[in-house]
């Protein structure tokens, strides 16, 4: 039997991009991942679907398997032979538990190795704009649990840390936020030194509250401040005031969101992120070529009778390319065809197989390409691979333009969508959703329900057609100027302040 491996994996404070590279390939690889609730959906996307998934951290049913439970978890699977990742919050040796963990696999001889993570102690001032340390104000930095044992004392030895004079930072300290700043007070520390908390760091929720030490529990209070949290006290909380970057993104406090196709939402979600969204994957189609099909096989067979090969997505391309590698073939069999293409995106997923296209019309929709294509005045006809759903835009312009064509349906869209009641917790005034294509409509309606009320969604639309689609279902429309995320995330940037 091969033998099995644990990988205690830091998965960083909250924003899903903190991840280490080598975390990422451990958890791509893994067969078994068990995860804490601190750990963002999105790292949780990347384990392979027919990877085991053990939630040992359930925050709503307090349903928590006890540490002991979890370290044995591990060994079992271990021992079964898997390759097992252990996924925790932030570093999982700075009171993480780590440690633990790692004793029993230890005595049974499994083998283990730790990938260390960006911890929420650095990670979480560095986004509210703090530097941890600064050659004129601190020279060490403290990290110290404020987690109280049930009717125990706080152990912190308040006095050397005062002395220190250092930047303290404490973690699970919210439940015990008074007696930390009273434990600091009373060893003599200056009641004017600032101190913060910073609530859910690195995350598009993010929230700083900035005080002193003797205000700071007041303030907290007032604003509700909750789990999780760091407490950060010491000259450098001041800098927050300057250099708070990360609350002044664009679209920091927006929740946005996508409906691509899981495989196509990587680029849009990573760039809203970024502008400080919070951003749901709500995948609402997927594409699948119609395999075996005859009739692209056969017209593939011919392809010297055509004048171009014309595609009106990206998902016409993966067809046409699974079709040939399925038949034992690969690109040569196109021999020296044109290609049109409908826009940007469809041009790159023919890069990826070594092609160019020769068309791509100014404005990025089946007409204009329709309308490109008949400039070209071709004798032969054009071969259109496209979605068995595809509109009469296109063919309607070659027609136009006196263009014989052949039109081939290659692939298909389904409606994929689940988990709608948390998708319809989100349909407020202040969520956007994005509609890269009339089908992400439809996909979204049909997994709403007709009688859903969708008059406030906000649907951010990529061109006409797709606005079309919206407005029948009465959604509030926005449209980008073109058909490109570029013109898709200006159309937020410009529009995120009008609506609501
Ligand atoms: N190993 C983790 C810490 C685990 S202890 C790390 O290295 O980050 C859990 C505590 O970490 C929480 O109570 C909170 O104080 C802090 N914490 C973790 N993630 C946080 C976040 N996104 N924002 C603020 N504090 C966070």
């Amino acid at each position: 039997m091969k033998e099995g491996k644990v990988t205690l994996v830091g998965a960083g404070p909250g924003d899903p991009e903190l991840l280490t590279l080598k975390g990422k390939k451990a958890i791509e690889s893994a067969e078994v991942v068990v995860y804490d609730r601190l750990v963002s959906p999105a790292i949780l996307r990347l384990i392979p679907e027919n990877a085991e998934r053990i939630n040992v951290g359930k925050e709503a049913s307090h349903h928590t398997v006890p540490q002991d439970g979890i370290n044995r978890i591990l060994l079992e699977k271990a021992l079964e032979g898997k390759k097992v990742v252990r996924l925790k919050g932030g570093d999982p040796f700075l009171f993480g538990r780590g440690g633990e963990e790692l004793e029993l696999l230890a005595e049974n001889g499994v083998s283990f190795e730790e990938i260390p993570g960006i911890t929420s102690a650095i990670a979480v001032p560095a986004y509210a704009g703090i530097p941890v340390t600064h050659r004129d104000f601190s020279s060490s930095l403290h990290i110290i649990t404020g987690h109280q044992r049930a009717g125990k004392p706080l152990d912190i030895q308040f006095d050397a840390l005062v002395r220190a004079k250092g930047t303290l930072i404490f973690l699970m300290g919210v439940s015990s936020l008074s007696e930390i700043c009273q434990g600091l007070l009373e060893a003599g520390m200056e009641e004017n030194t600032p101190a913060a908390t910073i609530e859910r760091g690195t995350t598009p929720f993010q929230r700083t509250t900035l005080a002193t030490v003797s205000t700071l529990p007041e303030e907290a209070k007032k604003r509700k401040v909750k789990s999780p949290a760091i407490i950060i006290v010491g000259e450098v909380c001041n800098y927050s005031k300057e250099f708070d970057w990360f609350d002044h993104l664009p679209l920091k406090g927006k929740t946005v969101v996508v409906t691509r196709p899981k495989e196509r939402a990587g680029t849009l979600s990573y760039r809203l992120r970024a502008l400080g969204a919070e951003v749901v994957e709500y995948p609402c189609i997927e594409t699948a070529p119609m395999i075996p099909c005859e009739e692209m096989e056969e017209a593939i067979a011919k392809i010297g009778e055509y004048s171009y090969l014309v595609f009106t997505s990206p998902a016409g391309v993966s067809a046409l390319m699974e079709m040939l590698w399925r038949t034992g073939r690969d690109v040569r069999a196109l021999g020296a065809i044109s290609i049109a293409s409908i826009g940007p995106g469809t041009d790159r997923e023919l890069q990826k197989y070594g092609l160019r296209s020769d068309l791509i019309p100014d404005v990025y929709d089946s007409t204009h390409l329709g309308e490109m294509i008949a400039l070209q005045k071709p004798e032969k006809p054009v071969l259109i691979l496209r979605a068995k759903w595809g509109t009469d835009d296109l063919t309607n312009a070659l027609q136009q333009g006196n263009v014989p064509y052949r039109d081939v349906r290659c692939y298909e869209t389904r409606y994929t969508a689940s988990n709608t009641d948390e998708i319809k917790t989100l349909l407020t005034e202040d969520t956007l959703v994005t509609f890269t294509s009339a089908s992400t409509v439809k996909g979204f309606v049909a997994a709403m329900g007709e009688e859903a009320d969708l008059s406030k969604v906000m649907g951010v639309c990529i061109g006409k057609q797709t606005e079309a689609e919206a407005k029948k279902h009465h959604l509030r429309t926005a449209t980008a100027k073109k058909a490109t995320m570029d013109a898709l995330i200006e159309t937020i940037l410009e529009g995120v302040s009008l609506w609501n």
